[in-house]
């Protein structure tokens, strides 16, 4: 892996309205198809100007830092979301806002991470990408593009707008750690089915400001962990106890992300519940998720998800699990004792979660 620094020229005035770190780390959005070997190649972002000129017209200073090689979003990893961290803290102070290109299938996982990693922030650090490559027709890589690059700069008062990491994408501004990836063929890719919109945008940039989180006192800081010893056991009407002995008996495992059923409802049966209690003895973290895209978690509601609470497992309230597995790598990453730990799962840390 290695960041390569593209010099674009935007013909940007001495004194920019702002400046904007674009980093591309591959996906559809930066999709050509390369007539040669007839198929889609990631472009080359010197070229962006040739397919965007519309970036001309913008009074911003862009840099664009690329990740190489271009990966598919599928092969994103821990290690990825460690790097845009520390990629956005080196360039923090130098400027306005972040736009991270990325691909859609996982954007909803990094842009959750990133929330996580970047402490007190107070600059916008928008994800956006495409569902039709950038060298096509009918893209729409362009649009969610601009308006992303608009949004990272948007100031009010002297502070960013949004200073929180979030997707962007068609015509909706998410929380990132709110925002799932529920269509692959339209370009209304994202949903927050828990959470309003931070911006709806039409003819104007409408933002929901009471829905964006509030500028923090503290100094932004990049945390550089993750504990990826962390699995997801999605239950389902059938499933047998060699499969669920077999993820929590995973060598090295240190918390599990347990989608249950509607408002947090799992199994009785005595096999599930010992197992569930052998992996809590031994210190690992658990916490549940809800598999429905809207609601929460509300353990204790039926006699299903009663003796979840009493064994001491995490109701997850109404986080996603795209952002309950970075939460939990999170926290694990303090190497805190188990019931700090669980105290910590339970928190609001980023705004994923009412409580
Ligand atoms: N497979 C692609 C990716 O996530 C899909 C996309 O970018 O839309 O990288």
């Amino acid at each position: 892996m290695q960041v390569v620094k593209v010099d674009i020229d935007t013909a940007a005035p001495l004194h920019p309205e702002a400046s904007i770190l674009i980093m591309y780390t591959g996906g559809t959005v930066g999709m050509v198809f390369d007539k040669s070997v007839k198929h889609l190649v990631p472009f080359n972002f010197t070229q962006i100007m040739d397919h965007v000129p519309e970036l001309r017209q913008f009074n911003y200073l862009l840099t664009v830092l690329s990740i190489e090689p271009a990966i598919d979003s599928s092969n994103v990893s821990v290690s990825d979301w460690l790097l845009l961290a520390r990629l956005i803290a080196e360039n923090y102070n130098d400027y306005d806002g972040f736009v991270v290109l990325h691909g859609t299938d996982t954007m909803a996982y990094s842009a959750s991470a990133l929330s996580y990693l970047l402490d007190n922030l107070q600059k916008p650090v928008i994800f956006t990408g495409a569902q039709v490559p950038i060298g096509r027709i009918r893209t729409d890589a362009r649009e969610n593009l601009i308006t992303a690059l608009q949004i990272a700069a948007t100031k009010k008062e002297g502070k960013s707008m949004v200073p929180e990491v979030c997707i962007y994408f068609r015509n909706l501004l998410l929380r990132g750690n709110r925002s799932k990836k529920a269509e692959s063929t339209r370009f209304d890719a994202f949903k927050s089915g828990n959470y309003p919109p931070l911006a709806e945008t039409g003819i104007e940039i409408d933002y929901n400001t009471k829905s964006i989180l509030p500028h923090p006192k503290l100094p932004f800081r990049a945390h550089q962990l993750l504990d990826d010893r962390v699995a997801v056991l999605k239950l389902f009407p059938g499933i047998t106890s060699q499969v669920v002995r077999s993820i929590l008996h995973t060598p090295e495992l240190r918390g599990v992300v347990l989608e249950t059923f509607g408002a947090g409802n799992a199994p009785t049966g005595a096999w599930f519940l010992e197992l569930l209690q052998e992996a809590l003895n031994k210190g690992m973290l658990i916490l549940n998720v809800s598999q429905c895209d809207e609601g929460r978690v509300d353990q204790g509601r039926y006699e299903t998800s009663k003796h979840l609470q009493d064994m001491g497992i995490v109701g997850g309230a109404d986080i996603t699990t795209e952002a309950a597995i970075s939460k939990m790598m999170y926290v694990l990453s303090f190497g805190l004792g188990q019931a700090q730990a669980n105290r910590m799962l339970s928190r609001n840390l980023r705004g994923e979660v009412t409580i």
